[in-house]
């Protein structure tokens, strides 16, 4: 449905797919891929949904460098240049733009009947009605919204019977290393652009031998512009002589970003306070988050490893956080799903236990989340809970 870029690698943790022409490795990546393969490590295509060749009337990329502002002609599936075109031409699709939902609203037997939106240009209240209604609004304004949508039979929030909206927030630890590989430093510069990482190093630390810690984490590279030079804020000197080093280091460039695994833990939540509210009246969502034990030792095998591959392939002026962040925007959990209506919100088809007409189809209804980027998960996610509403309509079910 997507188009992802990719190659078939045979690894069991990062299982094979049917993939659209892979990327090419830039020098820097072979340089790198050079001292994984000596230390044991594979790296491999990068796996994503961008195009490496026409495919769904889309035309595909131009290695321009700018996939984090958006991609002007479509290679990157996203759903306004993809979905919402094959959704109009269905003729049942209205896009109310500029609403902002404030509250879900529930009749008698506890179905959702209304979500209230607020119009962000005229400030005007009003209801929105259907048969069935999925929230998609990440995870923590999904959870601001059902915490926010309280009602005599849902005094703790919408489907919360169980305590467990805005718990068991969780995301990636991060950490961000860059460095200038030697023997890259002091070429001729070349156009580097490409589509932002080529290239990826899945999880390897899954070999049953005994660590500190549990789960694991993996590496994505090359994903910042090769323009800026991040190096010239610590060089020492000035005038020509520091020019001529912030130059000679910069066709070295290579960066490396560990993503790892974060427990799910109850006391890392949402909650909403109610006294403070947003400029429309809408009470503010409160984010309380620590890193547990396991988070940081995995954060600092995840950080001493990368630094061990940027030594083995030869890499200078390595700099890298000196604390564990995250979450890169990749924030999961505070929805989860699980068989028990105690312990869970949602079931497998993303269906609040509780509201037989109300879904939750974004990354909040991950239970527990590894190392991966979790964009595709949440998608495969949502069609599994759009094919299921679709054959509960048919049977009447909701
Ligand atoms: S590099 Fe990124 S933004 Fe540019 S065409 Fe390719 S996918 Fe689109």
């Amino acid at each position: 449905m997507i188009g992802v870029t990719g190659s078939r690698d045979g690894l069991e943790i990062v299982p094979d797919g049917e993939y659209l022409r892979p990327l090419k490795f830039r020098c820097s990546e072979q340089i790198v891929k050079r001292a994984c393969a000596k230390m044991g490590i594979p790296m491999i295509p990068a796996r994503k949904a961008v195009l490496t060749e026409p495919y769904d009337g889309r035309p595909p990329c131009h290695y321009c460098g700018h996939c984090m502002e958006g991609c002007d002609v479509g290679a990157i599936f996203t759903v306004p240049n993809s979905m919402f075109p094959k959704a109009r031409k269905t003729g049942n699709f209205t896009l109310l733009a500029n609403k902002l939902a404030r509250e879900i609203l529930v009749d008698r037997e506890g179905k959702v009947r209304a979500v209230s939106v607020i119009d962000t240009v005229s400030r005007k209240e009003e209801e929105v009605r259907a048969r069935v209604f999925a929230v998609c609004c990440a995870s923590i304004e999904s959870a601001r919204l059902l915490l926010n949508s309280r009602s005599p039979r849902f005094p703790n929030g919408l489907a919360n019977s169980s305590d467990c909206v805005g718990r068991y927030l969780h995301g990636h630890v991060t950490v961000d290393l860059t460095g200038y590989l030697e023997e890259l430093a002091g070429t001729t510069p070349i156009n580097n652009d490409g589509a932002t990482d080529h290239s990826y190093i899945p999880r390897f630390n899954q070999d049953g031998k005994k660590r500190a810690y549990k789960g694991g984490y993996h590496y994505q590279v090359q994903y910042s512009s090769f323009m800026f030079p991040r190096h010239a804020q610590y060089l020492k000197g000035f005038g020509r002589s520091f020019k001529q080093q912030v130059r000679y280091w910069q066709p070295g460039f290579f960066q490396m970003g560990g993503f790892g695994k974060v427990v799910a833990r109850p006391e890392n939540r949402v909650t909403v306070d109610r006294s403070r509210v947003d400029a429309y009246g809408i009470p503010i969502p409160v984010v309380r988050f620590r890193f547990g034990e396991n988070d940081v030792a995995l954060w600092k095998d995840m950080k001493e490893k990368a630094e061990e591959i940027l030594h083995a392939a030869r890499t200078q002026l390595v700099r890298s956080e000196q604390r564990p962040t995250g979450f890169a925007s990749h924030e999961v959990g505070t929805v989860r799903m699980g068989s028990d209506p105690r312990t869970s919100v949602l079931n497998a088809f993303c269906q609040a236990h509780e509201v037989k007409n109300l879904f939750v189809v974004d990354g909040s209804c991950f239970a527990t989340f590894p190392e991966k980027n979790p964009t595709l998960t949440i998608m495969a996610l949502a069609v599994r809970a759009a094919r299921y509403i679709s054959s509960e309509v048919m049977k009447g079910g909701i």
